[in-house]
C-alpha cells in the first residue's frame, strides 16, 4: 500500500505544530504515513486541493474551518451541529468531517474538578464548538465578549451573554480566554477592573492561546490561580483526529506518548 499522505490547510500554516506532531505519532507507531503543511488561500478550492494532491486525511486551521465544513459528504452529528470541521478524513472517495477542537479542549479541562460554572470570555469560532460540548456536558456556560454581534447566535442557543458593558459579576468556578487577545500583544482579554471582579474567586482559569504566558495567565497567577494554556487543548485535538486518520487502530495514550514529544522538543 502507499504512504498515506496527510496535510493541515489553512492560511497561514507555517508556525503549525500539526505537522510535528502528526509525524512524530506515525514514526512512533510505525505508521506509513506523511503529514505536510499546505497554505490554501481560497478557501472554496478545499475539496479540489485534497483530490488534487493525493491525500487522506487534512486537518484545518483559520480560515477555512466553515468552507471545510461545506466540503464534506459526511458530517459527524456533533460537526454538524457546531457547523466547523477541524478533521477530514477520505472514505472511499468521500470526504468525511469531524470537530476534534471541542473534544480536545473539554479534555484539557477535565483535570480541574468541581467545575460546573464557566466564564468565557470571547465569543468567536473556538468559543462557539468548545460551548456546545460543555453545555452538553452539563456546564454552566456564561460568555462575556468585546463586542455584541458575535454574542447574538450564543443567546439564541440559550447561554447567558454580556457585553463588557452589561456585565454583572458574580462567582465563576473556571474563567477561559477564548480570545486572540495576548496572542501577539500583552493586551487582556477583557478590562482589568472586571477580570479583578471574577477572578478572586474562581478555581481556576485557562488560557486556549499555547507557548506564551499571556497577560492573562500571569494576572491570574497572581492571584494564586491553577492556570493552564492552550497546549492539551493542541495536543487532544490532535490525537482525536488522528485516531479518525488512523481509522481507531491505536488507543489515545499511546498516541500521547508519541505526539506530545513535539511539545518538548
Ligand atoms: P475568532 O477570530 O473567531 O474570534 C476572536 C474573538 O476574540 C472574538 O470574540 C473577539 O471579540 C475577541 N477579541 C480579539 N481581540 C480582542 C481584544 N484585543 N480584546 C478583547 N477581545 C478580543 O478567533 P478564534 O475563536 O478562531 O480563536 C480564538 C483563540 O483561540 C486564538 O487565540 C487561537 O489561537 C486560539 N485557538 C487555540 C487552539 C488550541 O488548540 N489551543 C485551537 C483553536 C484556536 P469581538 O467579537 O469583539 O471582535
Amino acid at each position: 500500500m502507499a504512504k498515506a499522505l496527510f496535510a493541515i490547510f489553512g492560511n497561514p500554516v507555517s508556525h503549525s505544530k500539526s505537522p510535528l506532531m502528526h509525524n512524530l505519532a506515525f514514526k512512533g507507531l510505525e505508521y506509513d504515513g506523511c503529514y505536510a503543511r499546505y497554505r490554501l488561500e481560497d478557501g472554496s478550492k478545499l475539496k479540489e486541493k485534497f483530490f488534487e494532491l493525493g491525500l487522506k486525511g487534512i486537518n484545518i486551521t483559520v480560515p477555512h474551518k466553515e468552507y471545510a465544513y461545506a466540503a464534506c459528504d459526511e458530517l459527524d452529528p456533533f460537526a454538524k451541529k457546531v457547523g466547523a470541521v477541524n478533521t477530514i478524513v477520505e472514505k472511499n472517495g468521500k470526504l468525511h468531517g469531524y470537530n476534534t477542537d471541542a473534544p480536545g479542549f473539554l479534555k484539557a479541562i477535565s483535570e480541574f474538578k468541581e467545575i460546573k460554572t464557566v466564564l468565557f470570555l470571547g465569543a468567536g469560532g473556538t468559543a462557539q464548538s468548545t460551548s456546545v460540548i460543555l453545555k452538553e456536558e452539563g456546564y454552566d456556560v456564561t460568555l462575556l465578549n468585546r463586542s455584541e454581534g458575535r454574542l447574538t447566535k450564543f443567546k439564541e442557543a440559550g447561554f447567558k451573554t454580556f457585553t463588557f458593558d452589561d456585565f454583572q459579576p458574580k462567582h465563576y468556578d473556571l474563567i477561559i480566554n477564548m480570545t486572540s487577545a495576548g496572542l501577539e500583544d500583552d493586551a487582556l482579554p477583557a478590562p482589568k477592573e472586571i477580570l479583578e471582579k471574577v477572578m478572586p474567586s474562581s478555581k481556576a482559569c485557562v488560557d486556549v492561546i499555547y507557548g506564551k504566558e499571556t497577560a492573562f495567565l500571569k494576572l491570574a497567577r497572581a492571584y494564586n490561580k491553577p492556570v493552564k494554556d492552550g497546549s492539551d487543548m493542541l495536543l487532544y485535538q490532535g490525537i482525536i483526529a488522528f485516531e479518525y486518520f488512523t481509522e481507531n487502530q491505536y488507543a489515545f495514550k499511546t498516541i500521547k506518548i508519541h505526539m506530545q514529544k513535539a511539545f518538548t522538543l
